[in-house]
């Protein structure tokens, strides 16, 4: 091996132990750490990112990066090694331009519009959060001037979580999904079903998370690999793919909150667990493509786990954990996971409305970053759309605009990638059937593995070494085309 190779080897290991104790950090922060604990992880947290950053800009790391990049360096390196010299030196070159003032004034505004959204959010009072948020607004667009000079503004914003997918091909998938879902959704939203009320009352929230583990296992989720915690909104974290962590929320009167969260996370659990383990604490490894890795949580959750297919073979199981199951059939079960309403926010909506969430939260960024609006124009922009797609009007800001808390953060072009991992799913699941028979089948056999093993071999496996686009291609041989899920949808509503 190269000395220069050697060099840049030692150098990430350094900043891997950076990014270990900042990931051990968070996991703390949000699973185990009493209130009082909060100030001072949060200045741990503050260091250690902080050494990290200024280590990945660091002239040492451009000077190993440039001797590597030069030809008779570069050509002697195998194909991992060129991409993450490649792409190593492509972040530095980026992060490099950011003036330390901008990025300064970033962070901190940053935190303090996460702040004010909080407060906004809960006096349902945008007035509050919408200073903040045009601040963020101007330095998204001065940070993206430096790191993408060459970009349209949103177009870099998309890439930076779905890279290669910029709104020219975004338009054109959630336009045809827009076109078909609308109707296809008042359609069946005209016939009314109320809740089940045999899912009301209180279940058991310890029996919830051995339902979280009995699912897990099914699914082929590694405890070896891998650990459960408690939070408050669930989320997945990986140390490297040989340390993988998902949580969960349980509400006592919402088991299948947790149940389609336990599923959504392992989802991406197993997506990390089995990222070849060469890649661990390089660039190469844990997916760093949201759409991708969303198509992953999702096609557990929705293709796979809202099939009454996939609770054939552990549906007493469920019962057996969580007696209130006994009284309900499997068929009143599979009704209720798939209940289709137009509802306000996003994270409890059903798999057919929630494309329509996501393409409206599209729209108001390209109407943020594109056409300009003012931002106390925004809330009214997003009562009407709310209007003209689900006929449905806001009763609160809290409940329209305010409800998520991305933007808060500076995440512009992040909602897309929720969606388009649905659209994956669906070219994703006609492979399934061409190369491994009919779902349905597989999943009433209970050889789900099946399907988990095929994902590891062509998916998982690769982490970050191939863009979403090229992923599609190789594995189901066109483009990436909303035409599949919008046949399965057709094909599954109404429910028969
Ligand atoms: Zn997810």
């Amino acid at each position: 091996m190269s000395k220069k190779l050697e060099e840049l080897q030692k150098y990430l290991e350094k900043m891997n132990r950076y990014n270990h104790v900042v990931t051990l950090l968070y996991w703390d922060m949000r699973t185990g750490m009493p209130k009082g604990g909060f100030e001072s992880h949060a200045d741990a947290v503050a260091f250690f990112s902080t050494e990290q950053f200024q280590m990945s800009v660091a002239q040492e790391l451009g000077d190993i990066l440039d001797a590597l990049m030069a030809p008779e360096e570069y050509e002697n390196l195998d194909e991992t090694w060129k991409f993450i010299v490649k792409r190593m030196k492509r972040e530095f070159d980026k992060n490099k331009r950011i003036p330390t003032r901008v990025f300064e004034k970033y962070v901190r505004a940053q935190s303090e519009a996460e702040h004010f959204w909080e407060e906004a959010k809960n006096k349902s009072d945008y007035s509050i959060f919408a200073p903040k948020l045009k601040e963020i607004i101007e330095l998204t667009k001065e940070i993206t001037g430096y790191t993408d000079p060459e970009k349209e503004i949103y177009d870099a914003l998309l890439n930076q979580y779905e890279e290669g997918m910029d709104s020219a091909i975004i338009d054109k998938i959630f336009g045809e999904l827009k076109e078909e879902l609308v109707p296809l959704i008042a359609q069946v939203t005209a016939i009314e079903k109320p809740a089940n009320p045999k899912l009301e009352g209180r279940f058991d929230v310890d029996a919830q998370e051995k339902v979280q583990k009995m699912l897990l296992d099914y699914i082929g989720f590694s405890w070896e690999k891998g650990a459960v915690g408690r939070t408050e909104h669930p989320f997945t974290l990986n140390f490297s793919s040989k340390d993988v962590r998902v949580t969960n929320h349980y509400y006592e009167n919402r088991p299948i909150s947790s149940i389609f969260s336990a599923i959504h996370e392992g989802g991406h659990a197993i997506f990390e667990q089995n990222v070849n383990p060469e890649y661990n604490g390089t660039v190469a490894g844990s997916c760093c493509y949201m759409g991708i890795h969303e198509s992953q949580s999702r096609f557990y959750e929705n293709m796979l786990g809202r099939n009454k297919n996939f609770w054939i073979p552990i549906y007493e199981k469920l019962g057996e954990i969580l007696p209130q199951f006994k009284e309900i059939t499997l068929d009143e079960f599979y009704e209720e996971i798939n209940r289709v309403e137009n509802s306000f926010i996003r994270t409890e909506s059903d798999e057919l409305t929630y494309g329509i969430h996501i393409i409206l939260r599209y729209e108001m960024e390209k109407a943020i970053f594109r056409d300009n609006v003012d931002v106390n124009d925004l809330p009214a922009l997003w009562n009407k759309k709310m209007q003209e797609y689900l006929g449905i009007t806001p009763r609160n800001e809290g409940e329209g605009i305010l409800q998520d808390m991305h933007w808060s953060g500076g995440s512009f072009g992040y909602f897309p990638s929720y969606l388009l991992g649905n659209v994956y799913d669906g070219m994703l699941k006609e492979q399934v059937e061409k190369e491994l028979g009919d779902i349905d089948t597989i999943l009433a056999e209970g050889r789900i593995l099946e399907i988990t093993k095929w994902l590891n071999e062509k998916i998982h496996k690769y982490g970050s070494t191939r863009l979403p686009k090229d992923t599609i291609m190789e594995v189901c041989g066109r483009e990436v085309t909303a035409q599949p899920l919008i046949k399965y949808f057709k094909e599954k509503y109404p429910l028969r």
